[in-house]
């Protein structure tokens, strides 16, 4: 029989969030367990996720603590413009950082990301990385949690992190249910090539079919602009899209920006994502909670998905250094209860406020049209209002955990 290895937190997941928790965890002195299912290293490959993700200046703050400064640096294209639009009506919304200071975002690719944690987590020698790996069983009591898996190891600590993802068989297993549901439509991802310069300006085209996001990246090896598309289909066409060959799919882009990227080419294969939206009951469990996808999960439209599950890394770790520092059971019911406080209710409200431009957008006719037009101009024209959304888009509002203005705990 294995002898079971200790730990201060065993974390299930090593994706983006998990990753990051783990690495968080170990700048304060934590031994985690990490336990993924993949071989991290396919997660890597321009083939496994062709995605990019807008990094909310807050969590890219947090990055930088943690030793990711020159991922960011290197591969990140600053945002320092937000346009949306009602399709290409030329009433819009117009968020400007202007030239200096921090940036609304940083485009990222995921699996440069990706990369950068691993590199990270691997050098790290409080993380104990085990992957891949079978979880056959996590049990739960008032002492300990304990992990087996199918080569027979075992680990044990005081609390275990679900952070596998919006089909989480951890959350499943505990028994916490969930409110979810699917959107009529699917998110087409890609990556384009173009002649006219994006200028660090991202936009948000809102068409009745489903909005189109145009996002700056750095620029392609040969020196051409790149911007990231994510583009929502109604289900019914997601096949078709698909199908799409480069050259029809770039018509297809250019048709929808109304010529504004020149000439335009793609550059990588198009995935098709199917959209919904999950948020667990509750976000523990005796001697578990849930981070990221795996306690939320929201439309891509507003970028905000990641940046979310990252915020409940800076929060957990606060409160876990915090229960540290006075003694506590980490795994206590306090502990986690604080957690679950902190997180719940920015959470509700990115998802709700989310979910809700996704269809008010959506309706389709002249007069919601005019209507929502009518409401980006009101908008653009109070200025607190205004400065509310772009504190929003840095993920900068809320009570914020010291790991998201830059500073370790
Ligand atoms: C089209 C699209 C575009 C998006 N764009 C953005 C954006 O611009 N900005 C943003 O903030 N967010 C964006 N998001 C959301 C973002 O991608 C997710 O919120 C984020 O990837 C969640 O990370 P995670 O680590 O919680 O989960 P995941 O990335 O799903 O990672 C879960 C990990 O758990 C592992 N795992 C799963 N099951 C098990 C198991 N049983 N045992 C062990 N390990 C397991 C998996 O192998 C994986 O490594 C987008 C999403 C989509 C679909």
């Amino acid at each position: 029989m294995n002898m079971p290895v200790k730990a201060d937190v065993i974390i299930i997941g090593g994706g983006l969030v998990g990753a990051t928790l783990a690495l968080a965890l170990a700048r304060h002195e934590f031994g985690s367990i990490v336990v993924d299912a993949q071989d991290l290293d396919t997660t890597v490959t321009p083939a496994f996720d062709g995605r990019a993700s807008a990094v909310a200046s807050a969590s890219a703050r947090m990055l930088r603590a943690l030793g990711l400064g020159d991922i960011l640096d290197a591969d990140g294209c600053a945002i320092r413009a937000i346009r949306v639009t009602d399709g290409t009506a030329p009433q819009f919304l117009h968020f400007d950082a202007g030239a200096e200071g921090d940036p609304l975002g940083i485009m990222m690719e995921n699996r440069l990301l990706r990369m950068g944690l691993l590199r990270e987590v691997r050098a790290a020698p409080l993380i104990n990385l085990v992957a891949p790996a079978t979880v056959t069983s996590l049990v739960r009591d008032e002492n300990a949690a304990t992990l087996t898996l199918a080569d027979g190891r075992i680990f044990t600590a005081p609390l275990a992190i679900a952070a596998d993802g919006r089909r989480s068989r951890t959350r499943e297993d505990a028994g916490i249910r969930l409110a979810n549901w699917r959107y009529p439509n699917a998110a087409l991802v890609t990556m384009v090539a173009h002649s006219v310069p994006h200028g660090n300006v991202a936009c948000e085209m809102f068409y009745p079919s489903g909005p189109m996001a145009l996002l700056p990246m750095t620029d392609h090896s040969d020196g051409r602009p790149r911007t990231a598309i994510v583009w929502t289909v109604d289900e019914a066409s997601a096949d078709g899209a698909r199908k799409l060959g480069p050259k029809a799919l770039a018509a297809e882009i250019a048709v929808r920006v109304d010529g504004t990227m020149g000439d335009i080419e793609v550059i990588a294969p198009q995935a098709v994502w199917p959209l919904g939206f999950h948020h667990a009951a509750t976000y523990e469990a005796q001697r578990l909670l849930l981070v990221g996808d795996a306690a939320h999960g929201i439309h891509p439209i507003a970028g905000q998905g990641l940046n979310m599950g990252w915020r409940d890394v800076a929060a957990l770790a606060e409160v876990l250094v915090d229960a540290a520092r006075t003694g506590q059971d980490l795994g206590s019911p306090d502990v986690l209860a604080r957690y679950s406080a902190w997180r719940r209710l920015d959470n509700t409200m990115v998802s709700a406020v989310t979910d809700g431009l996704n269809r008010l957008f959506a309706v389709p006719g002249r007069l919601p049209s005019a209507i929502r037009r009518f409401g980006l101009a009101g908008v653009e024209r109070i200025p607190p209002l205004k400065a509310r959304f772009m504190a929003e888009a840095r993920g900068e509002t809320g009570k914020l955990p010291a790991l998201l203005t830059g500073e370790l705990i």
